[in-house]
This record gives structure tokens, sequence and C-alpha cells, in this order.
């Protein structure tokens, strides 16, 4: 990087602002809720502490009187229910999505069935059933960890719940009420307060990632970019000689592996435009770079399978790579590829074999016992060699004993 190029810092999580109330954009808001899916914590080893303080209470409830745990057991056993099937719930990941839902049902039934003992139960001491409902706050609030706007939302109801059944137990003074209700709410808004902060720790931990995951596919979106500019050649749109030479390694490399997406073999051809020299000379160097963008277009036209390409090799020499056509469908593509620069008519009056452009080609298959890329590319090379001192516009093939034959 020069001292004049900026550098533009990337952005973090920090850099985006949360509200006060939390929600994000839509989208970004249900992404979130899917993250925070995973952070229903604690499910199992609660539920699991829940039913041994569920039977406990049962045994205080049989201690204190007979007749409490006849009215208490019923209630006590649906709880327990409700715990087991969260319990089981939190062992498969499948069922995630009802984990949340089936964690609010817990809370309910614990505070709910508490307001009912409380107001149905006639002791000095039922006042601890209401106590039940602050338990089931801290329970999603802080041991579950369930989104904000539910535990909100469920802590609402199940305090006006609460209140309203604190009335109506028949044992209670309005000084025991009050008192109850009092410490209640602070310990709920307690919870709620940790449980706001948690939230936006958390929400600022996903926008993080989110940004991060961002710039991660913004940069292998430039890569992808960046590596297609590295191996394309920007006048004729072949792949240049370094992609060429990639490409070529590893199709050697598949066939010497015999992998399963191995190529049945590689037959190169190499092509050279006939008196290029004279051609600039004649009609300059802008109309050659224009003539090498009409004569590239054949082969790039032509390529049809996926492994196959055309690729500049340098200067105004073509590589062409077919995979797992026979060497014989490699000479007629050759020889068709001839006639086709033929036919396209530039004219070239310094040519001293045509009126028009030609090229010559030499054509090598990896059958011939070629061991690597170079040494495909030495032989087409030496029949293209010949195939120009046979007087040009032609082609030319090495055999499998090596020896450079003229297409006739
Ligand atoms: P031959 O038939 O033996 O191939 O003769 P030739 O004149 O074509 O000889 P050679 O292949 O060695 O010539 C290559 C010429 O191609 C030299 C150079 O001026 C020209 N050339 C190479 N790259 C470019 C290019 O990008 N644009 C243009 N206009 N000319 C190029
Ligand atoms: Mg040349
Ligand atoms: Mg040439």
């Amino acid at each position: 990087m020069t001292a004049n190029q900026t550098q533009t810092p990337l952005p973090t999580g920090n850099d985006i602002r949360l509200p006060w109330h939390l929600r994000l954009p839509a989208p970004l808001e249900q992404d979130f809720r899917f993250y925070s899916r995973n952070s229903a914590a604690g499910a199992a080893s609660t539920a699991l502490l829940m039913i041994i303080l569920l039977l406990c209470a049962m045994l205080v409830e049989s201690l204190v009187g007979p007749d409490i745990l006849l009215q208490t057991w019923r209630p006590r056993l649906f709880t327990l229910m409700v715990t087991g099937g969260c319990l089981i719930l939190s062992q498969q990941p499948r069922w995630r999505d009802w984990l949340q839902p089936a964690l609010l049902t817990l809370a309910f039934t614990l505070s709910l069935s508490g307001i009912y003992l409380g107001v149905i139960i006639d002791h000095p001491l039922s006042w601890v059933f209401f106590l039940q409902t602050p338990l089931s706050v801290v329970m999603i609030s802080t041991l579950f960890r369930l989104p904000l706007h539910s535990t909100v939302f469920s802590t609402v109801l199940m305090t006006a719940a609460m209140i309203g059944g604190l009335f109506m137990a028949p044992e209670n003074t309005p000084f025991e009420h009050l008192t109850l209700t009092v410490l209640s709410l602070a310990f709920i808004s307690m919870s709620l307060f940790g449980q706001y902060i948690y939230e936006r720790l958390l929400r600022k931990h996903f926008l993080s990632e989110h940004v991060l995951y961002q710039h991660r596919d913004e940069l292998h979106t430039a890569n992808q970019v960046l590596e297609s500019q590295a191996t394309v050649d920007g006048m004729t749109g072949c792949i240049n000689r370094r992609g060429m030479e990639a490409r070529l390694n590893q199709l050697y490399h598949q066939l010497s592996q015999k992998s399963p997406d191995a190529p049945e073999r590689i037959n190169l051809l190499l092509f050279d435009i006939d008196f290029f020299k004279q051609y600039n000379d004649t009609y300059g160097h802008p109309a050659g770079d224009e003539c090498l963008k009409k004569v590239s277009a054949v082969p790039l036209s032509m390529v049809q399978a996926e492994k196959d390409f055309a690729a500049r090799y340098g200067g105004e020499e073509f590589v062409i790579v077919l995979t797992d056509s026979s060497f014989n469908d490699a000479l007629v593509f050759a020889e068709r590829m001839r006639n086709r620069v033929e036919q396209l008519g530039l004219p070239h009056s310094g040519s001293r074999v045509s009126q028009v452009v030609t090229i010559s080609i030499g054509v090598a298959c990896s059958d011939g016992g070629a061991e690597n890329g170079g040494a495909l590319l030495k032989q087409a090379d030496e029949a293209l060699y010949q195939a120009k001192g046979a007087g040009r516009n032609r082609v030319a093939m090495m055999n499998n004993q090596g020896m450079v034959e003229m297409l006739t």
C-alpha cells in the first residue's frame, strides 16, 4: 500500500447502534432469533434441579400436613410432567424450535400452580406458594435465557395473576400482601434488568459476527474476481498462460492419479498465425490486435466441453486443450479450426501462403507418452514447427512413435 492510498477501517459490530428496545431491522431480527435459539442455556440442568425441588416441596408439604399434600399433589405432578417434557426436548436438537415455547409453558405452569395453591390452601404459610412466580421469572430470564420480549410479556401476565391471587388469598393480611408484592416486584425487576443487559451483549455479539460474515463474503467475491482477472487474457478473453499451465497441470495430475474426475486423455493443439510479423508491418499494430481478437474468437466459439479450454500461450500463439475426445476427433477439430480461420477472410497481403490470415497447428496427445503438461506442449510445438516448415496453413500431429505427420 502506497503512502497516498487511504485505508478505510472495516466496520465492527460496535459501529452498529442498538436502539433501547434492542429490536433489529426485520431480516436481522429473524437471523438473531435463530441465533439465540441455540443460547437457551441450561435447560437440562435447570429442569433436573426443578424436579428435585418439586419432590422436596412435596416432601415438605407432606410433613407440614398430609391434607396439604392431598391438595398439592395434582398441580405438582402436572408441573413435574411439563418439566420432564422440557428435559426430553432439550436433548433433541431437531426439536429445538419447540424448546422455547415448552420452557415458557413450564414457567407459566409453575407460576399459575403456585398462585392457585396460594389461593385455595388455607394455612398461615400458604403465601410461600406465591413465591413460585418470582421463581418462574428468574428461571426464564436468567437460567433459560429466553428472548427478552417474550420474557417481559410473560412476566407481566404472571405478575398480574400473582397480585390478583394475593388479594384473593383468605389467610393473608393487607400488610403481608403489600410486602410480598413489593419484594416480588423488586426481585422480578432485577431479573429482567439482568436479562436486558445480557440480551444487549448477546445482540452486540451477534452483530459483530454478522458483520464479520459479511466481510468474509465480500472478500470471497473480491478474491474470485481477482482470480479470474489473474487468469484471463484481457485482450482476447482467452485464459492466459498462467491459467493454462495451472489447468493443464491439474488435468495431468488427475490423469496420473486416475482420480474419478480424471479425463480419458488430454489432446493439446498449439497454433500460431502465419506471417504475423508481416501483418503488423503491413496493417499496423492496432490492426494486428484486432486480427488477434477475431482469430482467437474461433477456438473460443468451438470449445464446448466443461474441462476443455482455449488459452493465449503468448503473442499470437494459442493453445486448445480437448479432454476425453479421441485423438482423431482432436485432429478433425484442428482442421476445422484452421479452415474457419481461413474462412474469416481477413486480408493479409504480406502472407506468402495465402491472400488471407491463416494459422498453422501442431497437435499432440497424452496417449503418445508425454509425462506432463510441459512435455505435451513440447511435442505440440515440435509438430507446429514442422507444419511451418512444410509450408504453413496446415495441421501437423505428433504420432505415438514420436514422429511428426502432416494432415493432408
Ligand atoms: P510465422 O509464420 O513463422 O509464425 O511468422 P511470424 O511472422 O508470425 O513469426 P512469429 O510467430 O515469430 O511472429 C510473432 C509476431 O507477433 C511478433 C509480434 O510483433 C507479433 N505479436 C505478438 N504479440 C502481439 C500482440 O499482442 N499484438 C500484435 N499486434 N502483434 C503481436
Ligand atoms: Mg509466433
Ligand atoms: Mg506466427
